[in-house]
């Protein structure tokens, strides 16, 4: 049996009493009865008990020195997870990843030169996003300041529901209709801003717009996706600073399974899956990118794409417009400081796609925490992009870096955006 046969062994057997109190080791326990168990201090290992009834425990080990805090001493996964290949369960997708953290040790291809980004102006005459300009459509934009919404020239859904379509349940053959709208943010009227670059207050107002927009077509929709593309590699081709909204009248894939997997674990536990993983990821603090008094940004466990992000409001919080003025402030920071990073990681204007998953509209939404995910493309420099093909098509998911690599590569850099840096 090789080393991480041994290793996963240990990782699904129950807890011994030795590992219960075992010296420089404890147990952050993944399952039980009764929820999430936080990882004890280290003076208070004797403490630490599994849940009675099944219980699956993911061996850790106290890392010497201060963890995020400053203070105490952190737990970390163990070493053996870093080194070798292994799956990781994605808890709120219930999809799994495969992980090959050995690949990283394959020879440097060397660093390819950052592609200098061509200056913008504030202003592109050829825009159709910009203020005053003409749309593919004819119409003109006003001239507006600050953030502005439309509804898109070619929305992939339509308001109006077609009566002479039906469900169509033949056999196998499956299709059924579906209502929607589909909208374009310009957050700001300068082409040449990105969230990264505008001010605190000028993004405080596009979270605001993204409220508002969510609470005004929650009321007519099921689903209300509110999302960036960003880059020429998600293939966003115009730069002003934009995002989008979609919305629809029936759950997509990703909301499903989402909404599934959290309303079964607040089922079994009586507590929110993201509340209960976000106390786990404060425990172990080594995925933790930022925190501030209402928000944390982490590269989840389970990522997928080499700089994921996951951002989540620290008390349970359903929806977008359900965010307090204050967490709104501190939302407008917290992004701000993880794209100034993104964009500090390779010099480039970092691409990814960024959404926000909130609890479904019409239905009880107890089970359902607030969060929003950022999935950036890019692996190694600003041209390395990461394909997700043959065997992650075919099969599943796979990731070199490993999340706690990511996590500490992103919080190693500058927290001042590098257009700003002096030469
Ligand atoms: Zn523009
Ligand atoms: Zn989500």
């Amino acid at each position: 049996m090789g080393a991480f046969a041994a290793a996963f062994l240990m990782l699904v057997s129950p807890l011994t009493p030795r590992q219960q109190s075992g010296g420089r080791q404890l147990c952050g326990c993944l399952g039980g009865r009764r929820g999430y168990h936080s990882v004890r201090a280290a003076s208070n290992l004797a403490a630490v008990r599994p849940p009675r009834g099944r219980l699956y425990a993911l061996k850790i080990q106290l890392e010497s020195g201060s963890g995020a805090a400053g203070t105490s001493p952190r737990a970390i996964l163990i070493p053996v997870f870093l080194q070798q290949p292994h799956r990781r369960y994605n808890a709120l997708s219930g999809d799994w990843v495969l992980v090959s953290p050995h690949r990283a040790q394959r020879p440097w291809q060397g660093r390819q030169e950052p592609v200098a980004p061509a200056a913008l102006a504030g202003y592109a005459p050829d825009c159709y996003l910009c203020p005053g300009n003409r749309r593919a459509n004819g119409e003109h934009n006003p001239a507006y300041s600050g953030v502005y919404v439309f509804d898109n020239d070619f929305p992939a859904l339509l308001p109006a529901a077609d009566s002479t379509m039906d469900a169509l349940p033949d056999g196998l053959l499956q299709a059924q209709p579906v209502r929607g709208e589909c909208r374009v943010i310009c957050y700001s009227a300068q082409h040449n801003q990105a969230l990264a670059t505008m001010p605190l207050s000028a993004i405080g107002a596009v979270v605001d717009v993204w409220a508002q927009q969510s609470a005004a077509l929650g009321e007519r929709y099921a689903w209300v996706q509110i999302f960036e593309n960003k880059g020429e590699l998600m293939g966003c081709s115009n730069p002003h600073p934009h995002g989008q909204i979609w919305c629809m009248d029936a759950l997509p894939n990703e909301a499903a399974k989402e909404d599934r997997q959290q309303r079964a674990y607040f089922e079994a536990h009586g507590s929110l899956l993201l509340a209960d993983y976000a106390q786990q990821e404060e425990a172990q603090a080594q995925r933790i990118l930022l925190a501030n008094e209402h928000w944390l940004a982490l590269v989840p466990f389970w990522a997928l794409w080499p700089y994921e992000l996951l951002l989540l409001p620290r008390r349970p919080v359903a929806r977008l417009p359900d965010l307090s003025a204050p967490e709104r402030t501190a939302l407008a920071a917290l992004l701000q400081q993880v794209l100034v990073r993104y964009d500090n990681l390779f010099d480039t204007a970092f691409p990814y796609s960024l959404g926000w998953h909130g609890a479904p509209f019409g239905a009880g939404a107890a089970h359902w925490q607030l969060h929003a995910h950022i999935y950036p493309p890019l692996l190694r420099s600003a041209t390395v992009k990461k394909f997700m093909v043959g065997f992650e098509l075919l099969a599943e998911a796979q990731r070199d870096l490993t999340a706690e690599q990511a996590a500490a590569r992103l919080r190693s850099l500058p927290a001042e955006h590098y257009t700003l840096r002096s030469a």
